[in-house]
């Protein structure tokens, strides 16, 4: 029989995540004889066989690739059979300035956990087992080419028996990276804040000392895949209670972890799509409906309808969470860190950071080299799902909140040919963004930039990620705002580099981002719905309820909330009683006394000045009170004058309160103006106060508030239709992470048949800002 020689090259996240052994024992199955070798882009391979064998290895290639792969481009040349007597791998040098994409951490595979708790194994229990399907890799890679000198591994000598595996083709650890035994891998141990008394205890001891105190009500630090956490039992109220006063966490909500889908399921209400986040191998935090009968503590989630849960992810995490009666069954495990700072990374840094937030920490001597947060999602139901052709159920019901761990550094695909380039992103959330060939490179979540901490962490991230993926940005994009760390950061490279550069509106890169985030072409405009707190407008002043419409290109701004003054600026973010008596001026309503922000403010006694009167100045002589147009603190003033709030301790915590008030049966609206292009809230004003003095009860009021917003975009959009016959609308901006009002906006744009665009690869939040620039930037900038 005549044989026939194919050439395969393929490229997207094949390295370091099993293919080539892939490849040698889907080549053994067939009898195919030729080579395999990692090329600096990429996976080549080339065999010879009968064409029908040559067929099915193609299809194979594609359909059983590995787990953590991730096929880009798969490109077939034919040619003349080459006369291979054997099948190899090939050892490959890489070339200078090539890159291929990094796989990102993920949880143990069902084969090492399997291991794991199999006492024949000789891993049997070890906190570090991991193979080639499972394990840490973005978090442990100083450089590339991936391999093990290059890792946190270097300092690990394999002992034979791991050198076996590793040197195996056969072998389920074959070139993986970090793996380790109890013979010549890290270990755990456990200490004390003041690093004595505790030397002695590791290894096993370690775990189950670790876990007694967690059952006596201690805070334990536990040093993760990406960071440390701070972890105790979710079900006592005091320790968690302990918790919030030491890490000055006043109410914003602590993240869960829980053994098994079996124990989410007693404290939880999970959809099928839910539970398939939460046990896929990302392993993000899933926000979940809380159940009635939950023994979670109260004060995990204060004043929430919902949880934030994930499944544990590391050996470690099983080992912790082991069933046995008298241990706890679910922990908090919220960031290791004080307050907004980022996530604790090393042991000595952690043991100084978190010594007074902690009893005890449980560490290892694996370094983590990139800090990396847990991510968090929310899933869209099946009724805001829109199921479109190239894309899969999962992927169009992710809705991404936060984007780090088991994600980053995992690039978005474009549609376009990338010049090397950085957005640096916003100031809060701050994720930024590098270029190059067809991939968007979106960092992890960086965090807000306005301690040192996290300037720094911003700045070390840019460092790297341009190191791992030869990058060498001939331009930059940032964002307007000129007081913005990342645009001072980005202006000074500018001028150092004498780069070209582009200043991005803030909501026109939330759109930019939208559309990019779908594969959007961009060559017709769209309808922005960009609806946040803080973005610098072209005028100066704080924007944040835009309706815009534009490409990549350029943009209009058709509508906006109108302008009201914000007593204060940064103080009355955090306090909206402040916004609601701004938005009553605006609207001609009085301050009436029987009214909560009235209220709140005459009982505040501490100044000596009558703090109505000095708000009332301010508003008039417009002293530190900067115009905006934002729909946060819109929400920020209905929750005030609703009495659900009248200051807040953590981001839109009066919008997400009164989001969990919402009545789902009511269905009634209120007026909203809409006079040129200004939006007006003074009759939805005027109406909500009216009704509260009726005494109909804030459910019905907070949830007629939300059916009026997602009325206000429907009327707008059809406007806008009428004279322009767009028909597409892009959803961004933070406030679309209120679900309530993202499910009810999508059901009244799809039943007028607009085509609508949520965010799924990047938050909708400014976590997804420097897709946008990037977008952008690309369009603007002739290079
Ligand atoms: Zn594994
Ligand atoms: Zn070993």
């Amino acid at each position: 029989m005549a044989l026939q020689g194919v050439r395969i090259h393929i490229t997207g996240i094949v390295q370091g995540v099993g293919f080539r052994p892939f490849v040698y024992g889907l080549a053994d199955r067939l009898a195919l004889n030729g080579w395999v070798r990692n090329t600096s882009a990429g996976v080549d391979i080339e065999v010879d066989g009968a064409q029908e064998d040559l067929d099915s290895f193609i299809d194979s290639l594609q359909e059983e690739a590995p787990p953590l792969s991730r096929i880009d481009s798969f490109q077939v040349d034919w040619m003349p059979a080459n006369g291979f007597s054997a099948f190899e791998i090939v050892h490959s040098e890489g070339k200078a300035g090539d890159f291929i994409p990094i796989s990102p951490d993920v949880s143990i595979c069902p084969d090492c956990l399997g291991e794991l708790f199999d006492p024949d194994d000789r891993r049997y229990r070890y906190p570090f087992i991991n193979c080639t399907n499972c394990g840490p890799r973005f978090t442990i890679i100083k450089d590339i080419p991936y391999d093990r000198p290059k890792t946190t591994m270097c300092s690990f000598e394999m002992c034979p028996a791991c050198e076996a595996e590793y040197g195996d083709p056969l072998d389920r650890r074959f070139h993986a990276q970090p793996v380790a035994c109890p013979d010549c891998g890290p270990h755990v141990w456990l200490e004390a804040p003041n690093n004595t008394s505790l030397e002695n205890i590791d290894q096993e001891a370690a775990i189950q000392a670790a876990r007694k105190s967690l059952a006596e009500g201690k805070i334990v630090a536990i040093k993760g895949l990406g960071g440390f956490h701070l972890a105790c039992d979710a079900t006592n109220v005091q320790a968690v209670d302990e918790l919030r006063q030491r890490k000055l966490r006043v109410d914003k909500p602590f993240a869960l972890m829980m053994p098994s889908l079996e124990v989410v399921l007693e404290h939880c209400l999970v959809t099928p799509a839910e539970q398939e986040q939460l046990l896929s191998r990302q392993r993000p935090i899933v926000l979940l409906k809380k159940c009635p009968g939950s023994t979670i503590a109260p004060q995990v989630a204060i004043n929430q309808s919902s949880m934030g849960v994930m499944l544990p992810y590391t050996p470690l995490h099983y080992l912790l969470l082991e069933p046995e009666s008298g241990i706890p069954k679910c922990l908090v495990m919220t960031s290791g860190n004080l307050s907004e700072e980022p996530i604790a990374t090393g042991n000595d840094e952690a043991l100084q950071r978190l010594g007074d937030l902690a009893d005890e920490f449980l560490v290892h001597n694996r370094d983590i080299h990139i800090r990396c947060d847990d991510s968090v999602i929310r899933i869209l139901d099946s009724d805001t799902t829109e199921v479109s052709a190239n894309k899969s159920v999962f992927e169009e019901a992710l809705y991404p909140l936060r984007r780090a761990r088991g994600f980053a550094p995992n690039p978005i695909q474009l549609q376009w040919e990338m010049p090397h380039m950085l957005a640096t992103g916003p100031e809060l959330k701050n994720t930024f963004c590098l270029t190059r060939g067809q991939y968007a490179f979106i960092s992890h979540h960086i965090g807000d930039l306005e301690n040192y901490e996290t300037l720094q962490a911003f700045e070390e991230g840019i460092r790297h990620y341009q190191r791992l993926f030869r990058i060498e940005p001939q331009a930059i994009a940032y964002d307007l705002h000129p007081d913005y760390l990342a645009t001072r950061y980005a202006l000074e490279r500018i001028h150092n580099e004498s780069l070209p550069s582009v200043a991005v509106q803030h909501h026109h890169a939330h759109l930019a981002a939208c559309l990019a985030d779908n594969q959007h072409p961009g060559d017709r405009p769209v309808i922005g719905l960009c609806l946040d707190g803080t973005g610098y407008g072209e005028d100066g002043a704080i924007w944040g309820g835009e309706i815009l419409m534009g490409d990549y290109r350029e943009y209009q701004r058709l509508y906006h909330l109108a302008y009201i003054p914000l007593p204060g600026g940064d103080k009355a973010i955090r306090e909206p009683w402040r916004t609601a008596l701004a938005h009553l001026k605006s609207a001609g309503l009085p301050w009436d006394p029987d009214l909560p922000p009235v209220i709140f403010a005459n009982q505040m006694t501490d100044s000596g000045w009558d703090p109505l009167d000095l708000l009332q100045q301010q508003i008039k002589s417009r002293v530190n009170s900067p115009p905006t147009s934002s729909v946060g603190r819109l929400f920020d003033a209905a929750a005030a004058l609703l009495g659900v709030r009248q200051t807040i301790n953590y981001e839109a915590q009066a919008a997400i309160e009164l989001e969990s008030l919402v009545d789902p049966d009511e269905i009634g609206i209120y007026p909203f103006a809409i006079d040129d292009q200004i939006l007006d809230p003074a009759p939805l004003l005027k109406a909500l106060l009216n009704d509260l003095r009726a005494g109909i009860p804030v459910p019905t009021l907070a949830a007629r508030f939300h059916n009026t917003l997602a009325d206000l975009m429907r009327r707008t959009c059809l406007q806008i239709r009428t004279e322009s016959e767009i028909n597409e609308v892009a959803l961004s901006g933070g406030v679309w992470k209120n679900m309530v009002l993202l499910k009810k906006s999508v059901a009244l744009l799809r039943k007028d048949g607009f085509k609508i665009y949520l965010h799924h690869q990047v938050p909708a939040n400014d976590g997804g800002i420097a897709l946008g620039q990037a977008a952008i930037a690309l369009h603007k900038l002739n290079l």
